[in-house]
């Protein structure tokens, strides 16, 4: 196989950001140079979301305050979404709103079943500026809510309601990881 043809492969993997960073809860900038670095910055992201065993990571999920997600996500039919966007657009979510279990890596060890909206679509740029449009369905259509709200400086965490948001909180606040205070 051709070297680089696999996402992420000359990539590093970088420290992941973990919930109680002050990064993850602000909006990140539009991306204005399309260079090098951008480039760079996909493939860690493609590395960093691979070796922690994630469909989906966030630029500011490794301390970037930028536009960019990468996925790597099946959908509920089991057909694999791969890919990434730079100043993503959630241009519309439509169909019935399912609640379906959801993590983050940013908040290892948690999952919540977490409201979204069954189709989205996003719209956005490739690294080398060509413009892309990505529909995605179930579980995947979660994944580019999931990550268009990092995008935003949100959490998943904060669409839950009620019970499962005091159990999901209990259960961030006993994470080994979790900074006291
Ligand atoms: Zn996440």
């Amino acid at each position: 196989m051709r070297r680089g043809t696999i996402p992420g492969s000359s990539g590093r993997v970088r420290p992941m950001r973990l919930l109680g960073d002050g990064g993850l809860g602000a909006p990140c900038e539009e991306v204005a140079d399309f260079g090098a670095d951008l480039a760079r910055l996909v493939e860690d992201m493609f590395a960093t979301m691979y070796a922690a065993g994630g469909v989906g990571l966030a630029a500011n999920q490794i301390g970037v305050p930028l536009r960019v997600f990468v996925y790597d996500c099946p959908d509920d039919e089991d057909v694999r979404h791969l890919g990434h966007l730079v100043n993503p657009r959630l241009v519309s979510v439509e169909g019935i709103v399912v609640r379906g279990p959801e993590g983050c890596l940013s908040v290892p060890g948690v999952e919540a079943g977490t409201p979204r909206f069954d189709e989205a679509v996003v719209e956005g740029f490739t690294m080398d500026g060509t413009e892309v449009r990505v529909r995605g369905t179930g579980f995947f259509a979660r994944c580019l809510q999931h990550e268009c709200d990092h995008l935003d400086g949100g959490l998943y965490l904060d669409r839950l309601t009620g019970l499962r948001r005091r159990r999901a909180l209990r259960a961030v606040r006993r994470a080994p990881w979790a900074v006291a205070g």
